[in-house]
C-alpha cells in the first residue's frame, strides 16, 4: 500500500503540472477573448464618435453657408446705401443691414461654439483610436506568443501524459479511481501527507490512532476526517 500511495503521490504531482500547462493556455484564450471584445468595444465607439462628429461638421457647413449668405446681404444693403433715392429706401437699407449684420455675429458665435464641440470630438476619436491601437498590439503580442507557446504546451502534455502513463500502469484501478473522484472534490489535490500528526492538506490534527496506523503502514487507506483526503506518511529519514 505505501509503495502505492508514492506512485499516486508523483501522479498528483504530473496531474498539477498537467494543470498548470493547461491553466496558462485557458488564460491565453481567456485573455484573447476579452481583447478580441475590447476591441470590438473601442470600434462600436469610435464609430458612434464619427458619426456625431459627421453631424457636427454637417452644421458647421451649414453655419458657412449661412454666414456666406449674410456677408452678401451686407454687401448688398451697402452698395444700396451708396446709391440712395430717398428716406424710405435708406430706412429699409440701413434695418436689412443692420439685421445681416446682427445675424452675422450670432452666427459666429454659433461657429466659435461649434469649432469647440467639433475639436472635443476629434480628441474623444484620437484618443479612443489610441486606445483601439494599443489592444490591437497587445492582440498581436498574444497570438504570436501562443503560437510559440502552444508547442511547448503540446511538448509538455506529451511528456507528462506519457510520464503518467507509465506510473498508472503500477497502481490499481480502484485506488485511480477513488484519487480521481477526491481530486474533483479536492481542488486538484487527492493525496497529502502527514507530518507530526497534522494532516497537510487542510492542517488539521488527524487522531493519535490513524496516525500510528499510518507509521506503521496500514493496508487500508486512510482518509483525512476533516478534508476526506488520502493521507500517506514517510518517515523523515527516508525523506531526506
Ligand atoms: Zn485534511
Amino acid at each position: 500500500m505505501k509503495n502505492q500511495l508514492l506512485l499516486l503521490e508523483k501522479v498528483q504531482a504530473i496531474d498539477i503540472q498537467i494543470g498548470i500547462i493547461e491553466e496558462e493556455e485557458k488564460q491565453y484564450n481567456t485573455d484573447i477573448a476579452r481583447l478580441l471584445e475590447e476591441i470590438k468595444e473601442h470600434e462600436t465607439k469610435i464609430a458612434t464618435l464619427k458619426v456625431e462628429l459627421d453631424e457636427l461638421e454637417k452644421l458647421m457647413q451649414t453655419l458657412d453657408d449661412e454666414i456666406f449668405s449674410c456677408t452678401e446681404r451686407i454687401k448688398k444693403n451697402e452698395d444700396r446705401l451708396k446709391n440712395i433715392k430717398n428716406d424710405k429706401e435708406f430706412n429699409a437699407a440701413t434695418k436689412e443691414l443692420n439685421t445681416a449684420k446682427k445675424e452675422k455675429q450670432t452666427k459666429e458665435g454659433e461657429r466659435s461654439k461649434l469649432i469647440e464641440k467639433v475639436d472635443e470630438k476629434k480628441g474623444l476619436i484620437k484618443e479612443a483610436d489610441d486606445r483601439l491601437q494599443n489592444k490591437k498590439t497587445e492582440l498581436e503580442g498574444k497570438n504570436t506568443a501562443i503560437i510559440t507557446n502552444k508547442e511547448e504546451w503540446g511538448k509538455g502534455l506529451k511528456e507528462k501524459t506519457e510520464e503518467k502513463a507509465a506510473i498508472i500502469k503500477d497502481i490499481p484501478p480502484s485506488l485511480l479511481k477513488r484519487y480521481e473522484t477526491i481530486k474533483q472534490k479536492r481542488q486538484g489535490i487527492a493525496i497529502v501527507s502527514v507530518e507530526d500528526g497534522t494532516c497537510q492538506g487542510c492542517y488539521m490534527n488527524i487522531p493519535p490512532q490513524a496516525y500510528i496506523q499510518l507509521q506503521k503502514g496500514s493496508s487500508d487507506l486512510i482518509f483525512c476526517p476533516h478534508c476526506h483526503r488520502i493521507l500517506y506518511w514517510h518517515s523523515k529519514v527516508s525523506n531526506s
